[in-house]
């Protein structure tokens, strides 16, 4: 039987994102002035509830007006966190387009697939990221002018213009906000490689993201205090979980949010102490500093109430530790890009009876586990986790097989199949135990096996190649790792048993092509797992390479990386 969220529903305005944030004023309990973002490293930045309206409709008039901007464009996102991310977000819907947030750590290359995939009309980044953003832009022939900067500097050179400088400044024409369809027209398109392939775009409408929102706040929304809390943004914007928890319910509920521009334990601490922060967003890595790191002792933390870790598996070694050592209570949520992206976090109450799960199913959400034959399950059994709700994504952008297969109407349920493999307990708390999808996540940020296999086949040393991810229990991540048929030496390079690289000649090989991978990748998708030099990839009669032999074998293998 699918379950049934234990919360009851709750109402899911038929509005867009903008009308849902600034012409809802009876359902706002705050006033315009309230601080919305507030930068971390300079704290004279921030943006008032008004403040953020004004600016967002000055940039989508100008928007408008000096691009002729379309219902439908793709506006790309490539910085880091910073208070104006709010602000350039709203004003692209204004102006009716979608938001397409990049990774500011990738290449010019991977942004500019990205770009590419998405048809961006326009890009935005910082004074930092702009050498990287030309590249990408005139690859896929962005002009010059479409590209912007955001942030505190400006290009001395003068070769693109802050977003602030895309303003209506005269004439009489008024611009007015587009209207939008709230289930028809999507607000973002995030890249996920979902359960196999390469990154593809997560088609978010406006009723996606706002039913999230809707949701944690039935969920655990009495547990914020308006116009007191104080969250903090460490967990990046380009991420979805970033988008819905950060940018915008910060907006919807009238709570301060300071902004870092990137993780940096000192600046962490620092802030927490001096702003007074009340409630953080992490992912485990963060964690594993907080029980870990000697600096953390000579802060005073107390303000914080709780902080929800998520986007990987949190141990309860690491909660208790933390715990132990600082008394912060950390609670524990789940979701994917494609679901808004939560679907379950513990209530704060609750934090530490189930500690390990990740907690409850949000409101009018349901939920089955299935067998790998597509069988549904029993109460309590184990299987793949099929979610259904408001905040299922629309499908993949252009690309309807990945769609299809994504998938599934049943119960007069459209049901998103996670590719995770979990269990529920009598309580109504979800466990999550494996994963039945290729993807890798290290330290919570996505690799895609099959763009790392893509590209290392383009290496001359290698034949063929499979790659999957290894646990690093010290690190409490999993680490991207390459089997690969040498093509020079098949079956003679690496150890007969482990396929460690023996000789010297396999060691500089090895080394040869983990170098290679790092100069073309994003910092997180390196081949920190290691390089094994294996006879051949093991694959299926239909050529699917059979990544759960890999993984049984690396289980048995030394943990050398
Ligand atoms: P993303 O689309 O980048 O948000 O990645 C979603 C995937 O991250 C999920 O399918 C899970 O495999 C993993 N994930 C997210 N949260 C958790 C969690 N709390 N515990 C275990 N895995 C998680």
């Amino acid at each position: 039987m699918p379950t049934k969220s234990s919360f009851p529903d709750v109402e899911i305005p038929s509005l867009d994102m903008w009308a849902f944030m600034f012409n809802n004023p009876e359902k706002r309990n705050f006033p315009d002035s309230q601080v919305i973002y507030r930068s971390a490293t300079n704290p004279k930045r921030a943006y008032t509830f008004a403040e953020v309206r004004s600016a967002a409709t000055g940039f989508g008039e100008g928007l408008q007006n000096l691009w002729d901007w379309q219902k439908g464009d793709v506006f790309a996102l490539y910085v880091p966190n910073d208070v104006d991310v709010g602000p350039v977000i709203y004003g692209v819907f204004f102006a009716g387009g979608i938001v397409s947030p990049a990774n500011p750590a990738y290449s010019p290359d991977e942004l500019a697939f990205q770009l590419g995939n998405s048809g961006s009309k326009a890009v935005i980044t910082t004074v930092q990221f702009l050498p990287n953003a030309l590249k990408a832009a005139d690859k896929v022939g962005i002009p010059r002018d479409r590209v912007l900067l955001l942030g505190e500097q400006r290009d001395k050179d003068h070769r693109v213009k802050h977003w602030t400088n895309i303003r209506k400044t005269s004439g009489a024409l008024r611009y007015r906000r587009r209207k939008l369809h709230p289930d028809n027209d999507l607000a973002f398109l995030v890249y996920s490689s979902g359960t196999t392939g390469l990154p593809k775009g997560v088609m978010l409408s406006h009723r996606n993201v706002i039913a999230d929102l809707c949701l944690i706040r039935g969920a655990v929304g009495k547990w914020y205090e308006t116009g007191k809390d104080k969250i903090l943004a460490v967990l990046p914007f380009f991420h979805i979980y970033g988008l819905t928890g950060l940018v915008h319910q910060p907006l919807h509920r009238g709570i301060e949010l300071v902004v870092m521009p990137a993780f940096d334990l000192k600046l962490f601490l620092t802030t927490i102490q001096e702003q007074k922060i009340t409630f953080i967003y992490v992912a485990p890595p963060v964690i594993v500093r907080l029980a870990r790191d000697k600096m953390v002792e000579n802060y005073d933390l107390s303000s914080v109430k709780m902080i929800t870790s998520g986007a990987a598996p949190l141990t309860q070694e690491l909660v208790d530790a933390v715990h132990k050592r600082l008394k912060i209570k950390i609670n524990q949520a789940y979701g994917l890009s494609e679901t808004s992206p939560m679907t379950h976090t513990q209530p704060w109450d609750e934090w530490y009876d189930s500690v390990g799960s990740v907690g409850k199913m949000f409101p009018n959400m349901t939920a089955k586990y299935m067998s790998p034959e597509e069988k549904e399950l029993g109460p309590g059994e184990a299987g793949e986790l099929w979610l259904a709700g408001p905040n299922i994504f629309k499908g993949y952008w252009q690309n309807d097989e990945a769609t299809k297969d994504a998938i599934a109407e049943a119960d007069g349920l459209r049901y998103f199949k996670t590719g995770d493999v979990g269990f529920q307990d009598e309580n109504h708390n979800f466990y999550i135990t494996d994963r039945v999808k290729e993807l890798i996540k290290y330290k919570g940020f996505q690799v895609a096996p099959a763009e790392l296999e893509g590209k290392l086949m383009d290496h001359p040393l290698v034949n063929d190649v499979a790659v999957i991810g290894i646990e690093d229990r010290e690190m409490h991540t999993e680490t991207p790792r390459a089997y690969i048929v040498h093509a020079k030496r098949a079956g003679e390079a690496g150890n007969k048993e482990t396929g460690l690289p023996e000789s010297d000649q396999d060691k500089k090989d090895a080394e040869e092509i983990i170098n290679w991978v790092a100069s073309k990748v994003a910092n997180h998708k390196r081949l920190r797992g290691g390089v094994r030099f294996i006879e051949e990839v093991p694959k299926s009669a239909a050529g699917k390479i059979l990544r759960r032999m890999l993984k049984e074998r690396a289980k048995k293998e030394p943990s050398t990386s």
